[in-house]
């Protein structure tokens, strides 16, 4: 004696592999799989379209998979300027250290 594994009704099976008592119950529990899968995908998709740059906070594209979007990830302008800020630092630094 089996249950089936949508309705849970008992049923015998003539085959090991049937976990469903009817084609019935068969068909709509592949739909219910098809339904979730679809929802899954849904939810994947929405939250990739949610995810933010973690730099600037701009929409990242939801086929960029990286955590910064493409201006933060490759800008040789922010890099120069960044450069710079910190060189300034240094040069400030030095100048208190040796008057
Ligand atoms: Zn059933
Ligand atoms: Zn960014």
């Amino acid at each position: 004696m089996k249950h089936c594994q949508w309705c849970d009704a008992a049923f015998e099976s003539k085959v090991s592999y049937q976990i469903y008592c009817s084609p019935e119950c068969r068909e709509l529990a592949t739909k219910e799989k098809i339904a979730e899968r679809y929802a899954i995908s849904r939810r994947k998709k929405m939250m990739s379209q949610n995810r933010k740059c973690k730099q600037c906070g701009k929409k990242l594209s939801a086929y960029n998979d990286d955590v910064l979007c493409h201006s933060c990830l490759v800008d040789p302008k922010e890099v120069n300027k960044t450069l710079k800020e910190i060189k300034g630092m240094a040069d400030g630094k030095d100048k208190t250290a040796k008057p």
